[in-house]
């Protein structure tokens, strides 16, 4: 296949390496501005654990934006350190500041040594924490979700009957500092890919508690829905957020 440029298409979207990225980046500024998710001047805090997705928003955001990147070390042995060096890395790389926060220091524990019931469900809690707790120094949180992440809390909080969100891509008001996702519409695999093409992370790793995760459960539901009907996820977003009235890029 080839890219309408005329050079060898890499993805399944037809482009070339450079348009694919060019289309990836537009795509992520797009949803900045449609969303108004964050303006010239602001500060923005991303949560950065050193995977595909923190380090592409990084990158990205890195761009045009005053950028801090905050990682929140939990303690799970032979998964955080591996994704913490490549952060630290990439921030010397590109001069972004880096703050790193433990569970250790911060709750008292590893979420290893804690050895939770359900060790999602406390890892969640106290990321929210520590995130809270820097919040007040910054305009706006960026979080990596993408289209993927998304599509599986969609149907986590439905299983749930969970409410719906109400602002699933912004939240903040006068009291809470904005709290974004300009990832959103970009799919898993077009984030690995971009991940992949500049280089930002020096190998996949998963977290050894993601398997026992109810997200996990309906992650691998999604997967099998989108082999047999491809775009089955994007379809699931979109209706969401038209049942919100919320824009579609
Ligand atoms: Fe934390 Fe669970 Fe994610 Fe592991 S998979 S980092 S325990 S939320």
């Amino acid at each position: 296949m080839k890219c309408f440029c005329g050079a060898q298409a890499i993805s399944e979207r037809g482009m070339c390496e450079t348009h694919f990225c060019e289309w990836l980046e537009s795509t992520v500024h797009k949803t900045i501005q449609t969303y108004g998710m964050i303006n010239e001047g602001e500060r923005v805090l991303v949560a950065a654990s050193g995977g595909k997705d923190s380090l592409t928003l990084l990158k990205i955001l890195s761009q045009k934006y005053a950028v801090t990147a905050l990682c929140i070390d939990e303690g799970i042995a032979e998964y955080r350190e591996k994704t913490i060096e490549d952060l630290q890395r990439f921030c010397a790389l590109y001069n972004i500041p880096l703050v790193i926060k433990t569970f250790k220091a911060e709750k008292g524990s590893t979420l290893d040594e804690k050895n939770p019931a359900h060790p999602c469900t406390t890892c969640g809690m106290w990321r929210r924490d520590i995130m809270a707790s820097m919040a007040e120094d910054f305009d706006v949180i960026a979080t990596g979700h993408n289209l993927d992440d998304e599509a599986q809390a969609i149907l986590m909080n439905v299983f749930k009957n969970h409410p719906m969100r109400p602002q699933p891509l912004l939240a903040g008001n006068e009291h809470f500092t904005r709290r974004v996702k300009p990832l959103y519409f970009i799919p898993e695999p077009d984030v690995r890919r971009y991940a992949f093409i500049h280089d930002l992370v020096s190998e996949f790793t998963e977290c050894k508690n993601a398997a026992l995760s109810h997200r996990r459960a309906i992650q691998q539901f999604l997967e099998r829905r989108e082999l047999e009907h491809p775009g089955a996820k994007q379809a699931l977003v979109k209706k969401y957020l038209a049942q919100l009235h919320l824009p579609d890029l």
